[in-house]
């Protein structure tokens, strides 16, 4: 490509709005530009290295198993009211009317879409598993769009839904996703960390986050020094569980409805249930899976005044994104009846500030615990006790979730198992933010001088310069070596244009290409100087050797 009249503007200045440095840099790189708040278009040489991050996921994807398909990106309101997120999902689903009143959203993921799409025609065990990806503009009314393409309004996701007929096979996709989620952030040269998403000391297994490590990170990831643990602080309450006393144990009394908490917790999941106190917000966690020996139901209350939050509210509060936390809401409403009725009784107290439940003792999950609500600290003990938990500042570039029938149970999509018996489908869904992958690339990789970019991603290999375009020996030989290297099918970006040298490698520098070849005084000879983008590094080479030393 020849830069004279390709389309990169760049820029001199930092521009004012731009907080971060991978902002700053794709903006002054000429890779994208601002069209409104949190909506960008990719230039040229930004569209390039999307092309390869995208790449890069449909090549893991595909070795996956994994099939793509494209949906639209307006999706009817009635699919929305199935679930009930039309209500739930808030002001950050983007909605509009066609001519005849209808409403419709602008996808801000496909979870609805794809279970209408797949109740139709996956009826039997035998058709599953199945696992289908799209690439896709996705869209969200951030509260706070910032920091250029990590918090866009408009941007763009992988997202992927796997539909399976046991909780097997629901593992086995999750953690196949896992490993090509690696996979795809090795080879886009990040470092990063998966984490458990919810809170990792009761085990939580049913997501993970994918987190790059960076200082503009807005989550606080938490993990340990010696071992892979690592868990999301704002998702990570710690659980400083025991089990009662024997004198404690004789003042606890049966918890209502034991029936309906044993059906929620044999499904093998965490519950949230959010309530508010005059002080404090309280969140009631249970799961049948715990850390801690055979303790199996674990609530916290501060009984005085309990009413539930909403979930919106219990969001705010509690700094969780919606969708997440629409995930848990059924549970929520349950475990907030069972709570209430529970202290309304009496059989519920709390005068230390500790909490405390218990379970009909005729049931096999007779198990009372007292627990401490708070959140990890630097310097805790690994909940794996391995090594101590050190803190670090991460963006969430993707993220794993076990829906398990969520989506299934409330949209009706059913298959008949071997028995002929009719099941929900067993769902997981996949994300990664494909745009929001780019900048975070950039957050790793720069200098002062602007962007470094790794080999896998760079939009050319080879910035070719002519240092004075109007000198004949240098035009000549520039022009030589631009057709030399393209015969090689070696991507080569020719600043050709009659700017000052000054220039050219100023913006040479902030483009970030990996190799750079200088034709200039030394022209005549045959000779030019490469020069190493990120070690700085340069040498002369003799024309004849350029491909060699290229490769
Ligand atoms: P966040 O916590 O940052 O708001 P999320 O948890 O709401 O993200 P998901 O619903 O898990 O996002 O979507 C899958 C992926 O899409 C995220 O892991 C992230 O990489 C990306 N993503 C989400 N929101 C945005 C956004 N506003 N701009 C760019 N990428 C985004
Ligand atoms: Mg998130
Ligand atoms: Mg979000
Ligand atoms: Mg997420």
């Amino acid at each position: 490509m020849r830069q004279s009249n390709y389309f990169v503007p760049t820029l001199r200045e930092v521009p004012n709005d731009a907080e971060i440095v991978s902002h700053q840099l794709l903006l002054r790189a000429g890779f994208m530009r601002q069209n409104a708040s949190g909506i960008y278009s990719y230039l040229p040489l930004g569209f390039i290295v999307l092309r390869k991050i995208e790449e890069i996921i449909r090549d893991e994807m595909n070795k996956a198993g994994a099939q793509e398909l494209l949906m639209p990106a307006i999706q009817p309101a009635e699919l929305w009211h199935e679930t009930g997120r039309w209500k739930l999902y808030g002001p950050e689903l983007m909605r509009l009317k066609d001519r005849h009143n209808r409403d419709f959203a602008l996808g801000a993921t496909h979870e609805e879409l794809i279970t209408s799409l797949v109740r139709d025609e996956i009826n039997s065990y035998k058709k599953m598993p199945v696992l289908l990806y799209q690439i896709q503009t996705k869209y969200r009314d951030e509260k706070r769009p910032r920091f250029g393409l990590l918090r866009g309004r408009e941007f763009i996701m992988k997202d992927a839904y796997s539909f399976d007929s046991s909780e097997e096979g629901l593992d086995k996709v999750y953690n196949v996703m896992v490993e090509t989620y690696k996979a795809i952030f090795n080879r886009c040269k990040l470092n990063f960390r998966p984490v458990v998403a919810d809170s990792g000391a009761i085990g939580g297994k049913d997501t993970h986050e994918f987190m790059a490590l960076s200082e503009v990170g807005e989550d606080t990831i938490a993990y340990s020094s010696e071992s892979d643990f690592a868990a999301n602080v704002e998702m990570a309450p710690v659980l400083d569980v025991y089990e009662a006393s024997e004198e404690e144990q004789k003042e606890l009394q049966l918890v209502e409805d034991p029936e309906s908490q044993r059906e929620s917790l044999e499904k093998n999941r965490i519950h949230y249930t959010f309530f508010e106190t005059d002080d404090k917000c309280v969140c009631l966690l249970t799961s049948n899976e715990h850390v801690v020996n055979e303790i199996k139901v674990k609530h916290y209350f501060d009984a005085n005044h309990v009413k539930p939050l909403t979930v919106e509210e219990a969001a705010e509060k509690l700094n969780v994104s919606l969708h997440d936390l629409s995930l848990f809401n059924k549970e929520i409403e349950i475990y907030a009846d069972n709570a209430i009725k529970a202290v309304a009784n009496g059989s519920l107290t709390d005068s230390t500030g500790k909490s405390y439940v218990n379970v009909n003792p005729d049931r096999d999950f007779n198990i009372a615990a007292y627990a401490d609500f708070r959140m990890i600290q630097e310097g805790d003990p690994s909940p794996d006790g391995q090594g101590e938990i050190v803190f670090a500042r991460g963006i969430e570039i993707g993220q794993v979730f076990k829906l398990g029938t969520r989506y299934s149970e409330t949209m009706n999509a059913t298959f008949l198992d071997e028995n002929g018996k009719s099941k929900p489908i067993l769902m997981g869904c996949y994300g990664i933010g494909v745009s929001r992958v780019l900048a975070t690339v950039v957050e790793q990789h720069h200098d002062e001088k602007g962007i470094v970019w790794p080999v896998s991603l760079s939009p050319f290999l080879v910035h070719l310069i002519s240092v004075n375009s109007k000198n004949e020996a240098q035009k000549e030989l520039s022009e030589k070596l631009y057709s030399i290297i393209q015969n090689e099918a070696i991507d080569v970006l020719y600043d050709d244009r009659s700017e000052r040298a000054g220039v050219k490698f100023s913006d040479s520098d902030l483009i970030g290409i990996p190799i750079r070849i200088i034709v200039g005084k030394k022209a005549n000879e045959g000779i030019v100087e490469v020069k190493i983008r990120k070690t700085g590094e340069s040498f002369e080479v003799p024309v004849n050797s350029i491909i060699e030393v290229i490769r």
